[in-house]
């Protein structure tokens, strides 16, 4: 009787996941957890913090209520510099023109704990043209808007352990950008790359649907929340 009781226990003890519908943890940079204590966003510059706090509190709630890890969202400024890790578990949010180089791209750069691969902490950085080129996304402002909440909880997704969930649906032997489970609505995970999956230009009076209205800069209900909460569950799992 003790060997089919102890094979039961194995059968049920929980493993560590990295990937399931709709999110992927970016394991390929280290990151296969996140630690259950508070993390907190600072920034590089006061322009910066002024720019971005109002785009970073919901997603910051959200991790705070919905996954139960406490991130802050703090005054702090903090001068680390992108390419050195910051503190453990702090976010530096940055702003610059194309920091990749490219057009509409922004970056994160995650750190992670060596220790137990835990998400770290490390540097976002935001493209300004977002802003400053007139029309960026499209002509329509609440399309702007959206677009540019979807890049910074974007961002952050990454810092916090999601890599892009994209996938080839289609078989045709191609991950594209936007190739990304959906809900019936069209709701795509906002770590689908890049952007939530939707184009960075769209044309006038084309882009902007309710859900992208509604769910701008929202880590999704279907998708990014049960990836991060997997991630805080596997920060236990894996210290078995
Ligand atoms: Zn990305």
């Amino acid at each position: 009787m003790l060997g089919a009781a102890l094979t039961t226990i194995a059968a049920t003890t929980p493993q560590p996941l990295y990937q399931a519908t709709g999110w992927k943890a970016e394991t390929n940079l280290g990151v296969y957890s996140l630690a259950p204590d508070p993390y907190q966003i600072v920034f590089a510059d006061t322009t910066t913090r002024d720019q971005l706090t109002p785009y970073l509190k919901m997603p910051a709630l959200q991790v705070t209520r919905q996954v139960g890890v406490t991130l802050t969202v703090a005054n702090q400024i903090d001068t680390t510099p992108i390419g050195t890790c910051p503190d453990r578990h702090q976010i530096v949010v940055h702003l610059a023109y194309r920091p990749t180089g490219k057009p509409g791209m922004s970056i994160a750069y995650p750190c992670h704990a060596i220790a137990d691969g835990s998400a770290w902490g490390g540097h976002m950085v935001i493209d300004t043209e977002y802003w400053t080129t007139t029309s960026w996304f499209s002509s329509d402002a609440g399309v702007n808007e959206a677009r540019r909440r979807d890049t910074v909880t974007h961002e952050l997704g990454h810092i916090l352990g999601l890599a892009h969930p994209n996938q080839d649906l289609n078989g045709d032997g191609t991950v594209a950008d936007g190739e990304c489970v959906h809900t019936a609505t069209g709701l795509r995970p906002v770590m689908c790359g890049p952007n939530r999956g939707n184009p960075v230009q769209v044309s006038a009076g084309t882009g902007r649907t309710a859900v992208s209205g509604m769910e701008a800069g929202r880590f999704s209900t279907e998708y990014d929340l049960p990836g991060l909460r997997q991630l805080l569950a596997n920060y236990t799992l894996r210290q078995n």
